[in-house]
């Protein structure tokens, strides 16, 4: 659970991260069961419900019971940030 572990507040120090760890980043997809659903094009931005790849996944984070996931665009790395702090 590293990837979701604390919020970078440099978004794109954020990015450069999970770029370096795309393969991490499929692990990760893997434990969550979200790996098939993305592969399938299933998954979407919480945001702005763009479909989500491997290339433009923003950020991985628990959003209360459920996992947010949003695209690389500012506005809606903003807004899932957003719903973060609402949440806790
Ligand atoms: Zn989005």
């Amino acid at each position: 659970m590293k990837l979701i572990s604390g919020w970078e507040t440099d978004l794109s120090k954020r990015t450069e991260i999970l770029a370096v760890h795309k393969v991490k980043l499929r692990e990760f997809l893997e434990k969550l069961e979200l790996w098939d659903s993305l592969q399938k094009g299933e998954l979407k931005c919480e945001v702005c419900r763009i479909t989500l790849t491997i290339d433009n996944i923003g950020l991985i984070i628990p959003l209360g019971t459920k996992i947010g996931i949003c695209c690389t665009e500012m506005d809606c790395l903003l807004k899932m940030k957003q719903m973060k702090e609402n949440k806790t």
